[in-house]
């Protein structure tokens, strides 16, 4: 079975009836890189760029950011590379940074909430970002954006740094496209108007589904919450894929949900371009999805979407998965 997939390492991400969609990895550092490319993967869907920042005692650099960013860039060779921007805080602490306690840290200050407060940390991630561009196809990813003024503070401080750099002499792409993650739900909500400000959407899912569930996704005794194909979910999923659609931007995933076999027919049926995973997912799911009939799938959603529970979803998924195989 593992040579059978390695023979779709070159091959297209394309479902029986040909409707093409990306498959692209998650990374942490730079090290996951050869992995990605051993895997086949079309792109990077989401660089947690956090782990720059973790186990060492002092902000990176500028130009530290920028090695690395250039690093990424040029082994992918052309392909996308979407960077997130830093989302520390929440379950993720800098032992050199001191924040205030916070109660629900992950209802606090974290990711780009905590950017736009500390804009000195944030203006440098985007210089380096921007000075890096010109080495690769890059797409720059805003975490945790809840209301539109968020994401309009963050563009503005991208297009100052711009203006910046440009008049110190430097070149940067013009092909950057600018995203954001939905991962709260006001911003899945509200997709149609972020759909006007963006270049592209990636769903978060880790986080979406734990805000909307309201189960703190570390907490065991509530994990039984966690369910990607919970109608609630599901909707939610939808309204974003279809806002973005009517505006003509592209939709990625880049959480857990991306690489889970039963979830992956239906993102699939609605329409979501990108599918974001770690880079052992990658083959099979590409095996799976050109196993895979579109057009059948998009039939199936509107009666999916009504159904009552997670457990009606998969048993309806599984029992076609089953057929089809
Ligand atoms: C997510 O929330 O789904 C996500 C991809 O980001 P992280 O897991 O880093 O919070
Ligand atoms: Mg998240």
């Amino acid at each position: 079975r593992r040579s059978e997939l390695a023979k779709l390492k070159d091959q297209p991400t394309a479902s029986k009836d040909g409707h093409t969609v990306e498959l692209a990895a998650n990374i942490g550092s730079t090290e996951d890189l050869q992995k990605v490319l051993d895997n086949g993967a079309e792109g990077v869907g989401l660089f947690r760029t956090e782990f720059l920042y973790m186990g060492r005692s002092t902000f990176p650099t500028e130009e530290e950011q920028f090695s690395v960013y250039k690093h990424v860039l040029e082994k992918m060779d052309g392909k996308p590379v979407v960077i997130r921007t830093l989302d520390i805080g929440g379950d993720k602490e800098l032992s050199y940074m001191k924040l205030p306690q916070e109660s629900n840290p992950f209802l606090g200050l974290r990711a780009l909430r905590l950017c736009l407060d500390r804009q000195d940390l944030f203006r440098t991630q985007l210089r380096a970002l921007l000075r890096a561009s010109r080495y690769g196809l890059l797409k720059i990813m805003f975490p945790m954006i809840a209301v539109l003024e968020e994401l309009e503070e963050a563009k503005r401080l991208l297009q100052e740094e711009k203006a910046k750099l440009l008049q110190e002499g430097h070149a940067i792409s013009d092909k950057i496209e600018v995203g954001m993650m939905i991962e709260v739900p006001a911003a899945a909500l509200a997709a149609d108007q972020f759909a006007k400000e963006v270049d592209f959407f990636s769903i978060g899912t880790n986080d979406l589904i734990q805000y909307t569930m309201a189960a703190d996704r570390m907490n065991e005794q509530v994990a039984y919450l966690y369910q990607p194909c919970h109608p609630a979910i599901l909707r939610l999923i939808h309204m974003v894929i279809q806002a973005a659609e009517a505006e003509g931007r592209w939709v990625g995933m880049c959480g857990e949900m991306a690489g889970d076999e039963t979830a992956i027919p239906l993102l699939l049926g609605m329409g979501l371009h990108e599918f974001s995973m770690s880079a052992s997912s990658i083959l099979p799911a590409r095996a799976l999805i050109r196993d895979l009939n579109k057009a059948e799938w998009s039939g199936r959603i509107p009666q999916v979407l009504a159904m009552r529970s997670q457990a009606d979803i998969t048993d309806y998924v599984n029992k076609f998965l089953r057929s089809e195989a």
